[in-house]
Formats: structure tokens, C-alpha cells, sequence
């Protein structure tokens, strides 16, 4: 991961600025009307709905969060909303893409540093990841026997509204291979 405030190097706010623009392109080339981009279908607003009134702003976030379709910090999302002209707040971006997770339409992992990325989740069906600690990518990984444990675990004992979070972290191909062509 990149240390933090050095996020205009970053290429993910570039990409994040670029995907905004084009929507916001189709979106004025069409009045009253969404996104055009066969590409990219509007997010449901459902999935706005889901965490409460659907403003500009979280539509905003969630659809800048489903165009990153990797995980990502607030700050760097943030950072790519600016990037694009956007003028929402950290604290908004924060709190939508908590929110978000809190209702299950996003994915949670922590980065090496211990900060949240965030992750959109199309579905209800939520994933476990394996992530490099050096580039950010992430796969999804087979999670069938920690399901199985951990449904097995909420219906024994006895707890309401069990959940669990497994983080899986290592560094990939790519990054290995880098690392020995650098030395
Ligand atoms: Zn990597
Ligand atoms: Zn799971």
C-alpha cells in the first residue's frame, strides 16, 4: 500500500476520476437521465436506499465504490471523488462506505497499516478475499468450511445476528516476482 497523503500518485484516483467523468458526461447528454454507459449500469438505487435517504452524495459514493471493483480506502475514494470535481467530505465518504458494509453491500478487509478498505458487494452473498499487502489487489477465495463453521457456531450458541470477518493477507505473484527482479 501507498502511505497515506501521497494520494494523487495513485493511479485508482485517476481510473476513479475518469469513470466519474464519463458518467457525468452521459448524464448531462441525456437531461433528467442516468448513466448511458452500456459499460457501467447504473448501481440499484436500492442499494442507496438501504442505508437510508438516497442523496446525491452516498449515490455518489456507491457508485465511485462499484466502478473501483477493488477494495479501496475511504481517503483514496475520497481523494478520486475530488480528483473528479466532486466536493463531498471525507467524513461522508467514511461514514457511507461503513454504513454500506453495515447493510452488507460491502466487504471489509484491513490494509498493513490497520485501515479499512472497502469493497462493493453486488449481492447478499458476502466473500472472503485474499489481498497483497503491497499492491492492494484482491482475489476471492474459496470460504465453503469457515461458512459452514461459522453458521454452525451462530445456531449452537445460543447468540442472535452472528457475523464473522476473515482477512487473509499476503503478497502476490506480481509482487513477488518484482521484488526479486529489484534486488
Ligand atoms: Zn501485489
Ligand atoms: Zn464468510
Amino acid at each position: 500500500m501507498s502511505p497515506r497523503g501521497n494520494n494523487r500518485d495513485d493511479p485508482r484516483v485517476a481510473a476513479l476520476a475518469a469513470a466519474f467523468d464519463r458518467r457525468t458526461a452521459n448524464a448531462a447528454a441525456r437531461p433528467g437521465g442516468r448513466t448511458a454507459d452500456p459499460a457501467r449500469p447504473p448501481t440499484p438505487p436500492d442499494d442507496v436506499g438501504l442505508i437510508g435517504r438516497p442523496t446525491a452524495q452516498r449515490t455518489e459514493i456507491l457508485q465511485a465504490l462499484a466502478d473501483c471493483q477493488e477494495f479501496i480506502s475511504a481517503q483514496l475514494l475520497h481523494a478520486g471523488l475530488l480528483a473528479a470535481g466532486s466536493r463531498v467530505g471525507l467524513s461522508t465518504v467514511y461514514r457511507t462506505l461503513t454504513a454500506l458494509a453495515a447493510v452488507g453491500r460491502a466487504d471489509v478487509v484491513r490494509d498493513a497499516n490497520g485501515e479499512r478498505l472497502f469493497r462493493y458487494r453486488p449481492d447478499d452473498d458476502h466473500r472472503h478475499y485474499l489481498l497483497c499487502r503491497a499492491c492492494g489487489i484482491s482475489i476471492p477465495v474459496d470460504a465453503g468450511p469457515v461458512e459452514t463453521w461459522a453458521d454452525h457456531m451462530a445456531r449452537t450458541s445460543g447468540f442472535a445476528d452472528v457475523q464473522h470477518t476473515v482477512e487473509l493477507t499476503g503478497i502476490c505473484t506480481g509482487c513477488t516476482t518484482a521484488a526479486r527482479a529489484g534486488n
